[in-house]
Formats: C-alpha cells, structure tokens, sequence
C-alpha cells in the first residue's frame, strides 16, 4: 500500500516535471524522466503465456518498461494454477496485472478484494464468449450456484481474431497507464496485428475447404479456434482437466468418433499421455499434435510460429475424407 502511495506521489512529481519543462522537446523531457526514475520502472505483470507473447510484441523497444509472466515455473493453462506468496508480491508491485479474462484467472477477485489498488487490464473485452461444454443443459438455477467464472471457456486467445482483440484491448489500456510510450505501443500494435491478419487470410486459405471437418481435440482449448477456421468438434477426451474421464465418457468418445467418421485426434503437447493413443486404436483413427499456443520458446513471433504450425498438421490431418 505503501509503494501504491509513494508511485503516485513520484506520478504527480513527474506530470509537474515534464509540465514545468516546457522548452524542452518532447523527446527530451520523455529521457529526462526516465533518467529520473530509473529504479522506478514500468512493471506489467501478465498471468500467463499467451498475454505474455502479446506484451512482448506490444511493448518490444518501449524504454523503461519491464514485463513479467507470473506463472513462470507453470506449464500451460491456469486451471490448476495455485497463486503464490511471490506471485502476489509481483502484481501487488506491478504498474498493472494484465489478464486474458473470461474465468481463465478466478484468483483475481480475491486479490482485488484485499488490495483494491491493484490495476487489472482485462483483455478479453467485448469478446464473443462460448458456452463450456456440459454447461448448456444447466438450469438457470444450477447455474447461479456455480461459480460464475466458469461456465464460458477462457481459451479466446486460440482464435486469431479474438488475439488480435486482445492486443487491441491490452495496447488501448496500457496507453493511459504508461503515456510516455504511447507512440511504440501503438506502432508494435499496428505491425503485429498486420502481421497475424496475413497469418489469418492464409490459414483461411488452407483451411477452409478442406474436405473432413471433423476433429476430436484433447482438453477444451479448441471451442474458438475451432469456429473461425469452421471445424466441427465432435468430441474431447478430457473435459476436465483436473480430472481423467471416466469410463463412460470414454466410451462415449469413441462413439463420437465412429459415428462421425473422424480420422484425426488432436492431442496437445501440454497434455500428452497414452489415453489418446487407446482410443486411436480403437476407432482407427490417427493422433497428430494441435498447440493452443500456452507454451513455447518465449520468442516474440512463437504465437504465429504455432499457428503456422498448427495449421500445416490440419492440412496434413484433413486432406482425405
Ligand atoms: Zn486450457
């Protein structure tokens, strides 16, 4: 609470500053304020992977600027995910805690209770959200019990348009919080969204007419990526993902798969395990890897390498009927 007061106090003390050094150039007073401020540094803190690729490439040259991925030592998804003493340290300290949103951090407003200070930039806003699976048949008061975060699926950014929202969102708010590198921030914006819309056009281009549609993915990542390419899933191995399916649902899979002619399993490298490998046995159908993009080689452009890659086992995948 304490560093909240002394940061808008060094706030204020820089807008008197900057407003107070009126010959000299923009540029000049941007330096000077930095010099300044050396040791106290933009810090945004994202949640997980996927927001921390897009904060990579958003504020990629930005002086100043500091940006740390929470769930550094976790693997994938935020569903099992336990916040740590250290984790909270972090945001509690950061300029803002960038999240994807739509239930995929639960956590938040517990942290938002005890330290309401803490800015949240959620980029999941204004996006289209999806039903989970086995929650469409819920009655409007089972619903009500549950806790509310989860009945839509949080994995919006594994479709390309709803990533780009997200980088829309994301650079609209960080804009306000760190003004000084506005100009950046929106230039990184403007390139790398042109650079995931000709992504885009050309996975529309491969995809879109392929012949079977019809896949099985392993955990509930493919709801959105599924709709913008235009597949059908007619089934997932693993609904949830703290647990293993039962016996029933398994057999239930392979049931989809039979009915459904489908030729292709798409297991995550996140989740690997010999479950996949029974059923593609069993249905004669074969098991190729599809990435929801949660890890990688933290490289800037691994989110579009995924695609990329995505996108060629599908054609490898889907060619035949
Ligand atoms: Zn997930």
């Amino acid at each position: 609470m304490k560093k909240f007061k002394f940061l808008s106090l060094v706030m204020i003390l820089i807008i008197l500053l900057t407003a107070g050094c009126s010959k000299i150039s923009n540029e000049d007073a941007q330096n000077t304020s930095f010099e300044n401020l050396s040791e106290e540094k933009i810090k945004f803190v994202t949640s997980f992977y996927p927001i921390y690729i897009m904060m990579l490439n958003i504020t990629d040259g930005a002086s100043g600027v500091e940006v740390v991925n929470m769930s550094e030592t976790h693997t994938g998804c935020l569903h099992d995910f336990q916040i740590q003493p250290e984790d909270l340290k972090n945001i509690e300290t950061s300029t803002a805690f960038i999240i994807n949103g739509a239930g995929m951090e639960p956590f938040v407003e517990k942290i938002l209770q005890e330290n309401p200070n803490i800015k949240i930039v959620d980029s999941s806003k204004g996006i289209e959200l999806i039903l989970s699976d086995g929650h469409e048949n819920h009655s409007h008061e089972e619903e009500e019990e549950e806790d509310h975060h989860h009945e839509y699926n949080p994995h919006i950014w594994v479709s390309i348009s709803n990533y780009i929202q997200q980088i829309e969102n994301i650079t609209d708010e960080i804009i306000n919080l760190d003004p000084n590198n506005a100009d950046i921030y929106e230039l990184n914006c403007n390139t790398y969204i042109k650079n995931l819309e000709q992504l885009s056009s050309q996975m529309h281009e491969k995809i879109d007419n392929l012949p079977n549609k019809n896949i099985v993915t392993f955990h509930e990542a493919f709801p959105y990526f599924a709709k913008e390419f235009s597949l059908n899933v007619v089934g997932v191995i693993n609904q949830n993902p703290h647990s293993k399916p039962s016996a029933k649902e398994i057999a239930d899979t392979i049931n989809k798969i039979k009915q459904n002619n489908v030729k292709a399993l798409f297991v995550e490298p996140q989740y690997l395990d010999n479950l996949a490998e029974n059923i593609a046995s069993e249905t004669n159908s074969q098991i190729f890897v599809l990435d929801p993009a949660v890890t990688g080689d933290k490289s800037k452009d691994c989110y579009i390498n995924t695609m990329r890659k995505n996108m060629q086992t599908l054609v490898e995948a889907l060619s035949h009927s």
